[in-house]
Order: structure tokens, then C-alpha cells, then sequence
């Protein structure tokens, strides 16, 4: 048994071999989550195929949260509906950094999911949003009365607190990459449409942590981005438009 600090994203398998020094250049790593092994334990002791899933439930708009069993296709709002005192709310199918909006047309679990975040929507602007100092607001850039103190409890909701602007090169996004690339460099790369380069410059060793879209304050989608980019790669790869 090996102790593995409580450090984000250490819960991704390849950082995580890295960090404990397991990690070789090239070397597959092969790994299983806590329901994988119930699941290979359930078809050895009892020689039956495993269909219920272990998902977690929780984030800001649950009133506890908790771990359910359920099985692909169970009604998603039988879930959550219990759970959720006040509405709007936004679903997203995994963990507020690395998960998707779940489309308001799904229905039922599907295979992949593991956990459901409930966020409370946000719809309106607030009133003189901007004369408000953020003593509730994490930012990475110190920017907001919050990083005078310790401990905060972040407001956590659906609210974009600002617009979007161009980046402006204040590297904060390569300081909290954990594999080292510059998402900002690949997101100007990519702004015009220079996937080689972009793939010269290690888009294909994101992770899709988030960490990076986390603390740009420019609001950047740049794991979207780039997530996408290494999508694109893997297909022109297939399809032979693109050369090693
Ligand atoms: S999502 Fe951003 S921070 Fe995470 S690995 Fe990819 S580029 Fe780095
Ligand atoms: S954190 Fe955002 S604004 Fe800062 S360099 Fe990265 S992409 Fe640009």
C-alpha cells in the first residue's frame, strides 16, 4: 500500500504514476478504480456480471452528498429530484473540472457516467455585481479580497463572475499545468487553426485536468480546447491528413 496525498489531479492515473515514480517514458500503465475491482470480485466469488454502477452525488446544489448504486439507464431525475431543495440547477455528468453539462434530452444514466454534480443555475446578472469585492471568490491571481483570507468557502454556481477577454499572457495556465506544456501558446496556435504546431508544442500530453481553464482569468475554455484539438489530431492521424 502505497499513501497518496489528497493533491488534484493525482486522481488521474498517468500523473499519479509519474508522482510515485512509476512512470517510465513509454511504459503502459494499466489501472482499475475501486467499482472495477467490486465488479471482478462479484464475477469470481459469485460468477455474475456486475451492472450496477457506484456514483457519486453531491456539489453545491445537493443537500447531501452521497453515493448511490444504480444501474445504465436509471432515470436521472429519480436521482437527483430528492436531493435538490432549490431550482435552477445545471447537472453535469462527472466533476466540476473535467465533466460535461449533461443535455437537457438525456434521460437515463449512461454507461460512462460515474458521479453527478448539482450546480445551482445562475440566470440573472447580480445587481452591481462588480462593486463586490469577492471575499467569497478563490482566484489563483489574488485579485479579489478573498486571498487575504484563509479558508474561504467558495460560492460555487454556473455564474461566469465576467467576461471573457483575449488572452493576456500572464502564463498562469503553464505555472498549474501538471504536464508541462503552455496552454496558452497552443490556444493561439489553435485561435489560427495550426493543429501541426500545436501538436509539436505536447497538446497530445494534456490530460484534460482543467486546472488550466480553472485559473485563467481571461475565462478561456482552454481544456475545451485542447481536448478537442487532440480529438481532431487522433482522427487526421487515422485518416493520414496529418504526419508524425
Ligand atoms: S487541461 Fe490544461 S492544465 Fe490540465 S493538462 Fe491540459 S493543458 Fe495542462
Ligand atoms: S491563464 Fe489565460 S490569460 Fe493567462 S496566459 Fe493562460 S490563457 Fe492567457
Amino acid at each position: 500500500m502505497v499513501p497518496v496525498p489528497l493533491r488534484y489531479p493525482l486522481d488521474h492515473f498517468t500523473v499519479l504514476a509519474r508522482g510515485l515514480g512509476l512512470k517510465k517514458q513509454d511504459m503502459p500503465i494499466w489501472a482499475m478504480r475501486a467499482d472495477g475491482v467490486l465488479a471482478i470480485d462479484r464475477a469470481l466469488t459469485l460468477s455474475r456480471p456486475s451492472t450496477v454502477r457506484i456514483l457519486s452525488v453531491g456539489g453545491p446544489a445537493v443537500d447531501g452528498p452521497v453515493h448511490v448504486k444504480a444501474v445504465p439507464g436509471y432515470p436521472i431525475q429519480r436521482i437527483i429530484d430528492p436531493r435538490v431543495s432549490s431550482r435552477p440547477v445545471r447537472i453535469i455528468s462527472g466533476g466540476v473540472m473535467t465533466g460535461s453539462r449533461l443535455p437537457d434530452n438525456q434521460l437515463g444514466l449512461d454507461v460512462e457516467c460515474n458521479g453527478l454534480t448539482v450546480l445551482p443555475e445562475r440566470q440573472n446578472r447580480e445587481f452591481l455585481g462588480f462593486l463586490r469585492p469577492g471575499y467569497d471568490r478563490r482566484s489563483f491571481s489574488r485579485c479579489f479580497l478573498s486571498s487575504l483570507r484563509h479558508g474561504v468557502a467558495e460560492r460555487l454556481d454556473t455564474a461566469l463572475r465576467g467576461e471573457r477577454r483575449p488572452c493576456i499572457s500572464c502564463v498562469a495556465c503553464e505555472e498549474v499545468c501538471p504536464v508541462s506544456i503552455m496552454p496558452h501558446l497552443i490556444h493561439k496556435y489553435l485561435h489560427q487553426d495550426l493543429l501541426e504546431e500545436a501538436e509539436w508544442t505536447g497538446v497530445k500530453r494534456c490530460i484534460g485536468c482543467g486546472l488550466c481553464s480553472y485559473v485563467c482569468p481571461a475565462k478561456i475554455e482552454l481544456r475545451a480546447q485542447l481536448t478537442e484539438a487532440c480529438d481532431r489530431l487522433r482522427t487526421e492521424l487515422q485518416t493520414g491528413k496529418v504526419t508524425r
